[in-house]
């Protein structure tokens, strides 16, 4: 996606990162003074969603960095923290949740970083430990050609005992990461998909090979890695596709080196299913069979959910017997079902996944 507009708050026009994004975009950083005109720019655009992707504005947050992950209460949790730093993303899945989520959906960029080492100095400063994520609002990645925030978190967690960062992609921008004395702390993840899906609900991500090639890439750097099958689609055929994805992953890559793997199957707030009719007309990834979740979300039937999960599980363990499997956004029926066990009978998610960064990350008992 090309970037057409660069727009920059007046209270962050001093920032030193504007420059560094004008230079690199060659576009000049255009100072606004409140965000309603650009808003309404972008809303009055054919395909605002698409419009969004273009414009990037380099803002203040006004909110809290550090954020817990908001979950529901009707489904297991994983008590992840999500770092905000910006929002929105260049790449146009078809079932990208932002596109409900943000009104308009824009780009932004928050450049204020001295509050964001702040709040890290504060929250990571005491007994307990998190696991904290950039790719829940935007794509982890997407930001490497304008910013060096990424290499310096890697810095900032490389000196955490008890925490790590996770960075979340579908791209292979990866270049940053080189050279980094990471010391294990951060984990690169990928979503994958089948080809398939990737080909035709994507827009701009890149190929599944690519994603395997970067991830080999990264581990050979020394990085843990994480993969997320989520959200996997239901269509004929589906399940060899799946295996398949499967079998090149532990291919290229080693085992003992996943610290997680989780999955979800396709689920959407109902608002989101006419933006995807309108805007990918040729997708009939939302004419399944859904029913409503506890969450309000559409989801395909339990009983086919879990049948998928459970030989994805089934797949996974003949290659990879130790590692840890979650589901997203699941009850506990659903993992009984899909896996033998509930993570109450392991702990709970958070303690099973905190084991697993504590094993793979050298983390602090
Ligand atoms: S890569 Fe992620 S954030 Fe970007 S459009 Fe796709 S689903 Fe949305």
């Amino acid at each position: 996606m090309k970037i057409s507009h660069l727009f920059v708050e007046s209270s962050v026009a001093e920032n030193p990162l504007v420059a560094k994004f004008a230079t690199q975009l060659s576009l000049p950083a255009v100072t606004v003074e409140d965000h309603k005109t650009l808003f309404e720019m972008i809303k009055s655009e054919e395909d605002p969603w698409l419009a969004g992707k273009k414009v990037i504005l380099l803002t203040r947050n006004h909110g809290p960095f550090l954020r817990q992950c908001p979950g529901t209460r009707d489904y297991i949790c994983c008590n992840y923290r999500i770092l905000n730093i910006g929002s929105y993303c260049v790449m146009d899945c078809a079932y990208c949740i932002l596109q409900s989520y943000f009104h308009p959906p824009m780009l932004q960029y928050f450049v204020n970083h001295d509050d964001l080492w702040q709040e890290l100095d504060k929250a990571l400063s005491g007994s307990e430990g998190f696991r904290v994520g950039t790719g829940e609002f935007t794509d982890s990645l997407i930001w490497e050609p304008w910013s060096d925030l990424t290499p310096r978190l890697v810095n900032y967690f490389a000196r955490q005992q008890r925490s790590v960062l996770e960075l979340k992609t579908k791209t292979t921008t990866i270049s940053q990461l080189k050279n980094l004395d990471h010391r294990r702390k951060t984990i690169l993840s990928w979503s994958l998909n089948t080809p398939r899906i990737i080909a035709t609900q994507e827009r701009g991500t890149s190929t599944l090979s690519a994603r395997l090639r970067a991830a080999a890439q990264c581990q050979s750097w020394g990085y843990p890695l994480a993969f997320h099958f989520d959200p996997m689609v239901i269509y004929p055929g589906c399940e060899q596709e799946y295996a398949q994805v499967i079998k090149e992953l532990f291919n290229q890559l080693d085992a003992e080196n996943i610290v997680w793997i989780s999955m979800g199957t396709f689920r959407f707030m109902p608002a989101l299913k006419s933006t995807i009719q309108k805007r990918f007309p040729q997708s009939e990834i939302i004419y399944g069979e859904f029913v409503p979740g506890m969450d309000g979300k559409m989801r395909y039937f339990k009983p086919i959910r879990t049948r998928l999960y459970r030989q994805m599980a089934e797949w996974i363990r003949e290659r990879a017997e130790q590692v840890t499997l979650y589901l997203c956004m699941e009850d506990e029926q659903v993992w009984e079902q899909s896996f033998g066990f509930t993570p109450e009978s392991k702990g709970g998610l958070p303690a099973m996944l905190d084991r697993s960064a504590r094993t793979h990350c050298n983390l602090c008992g």
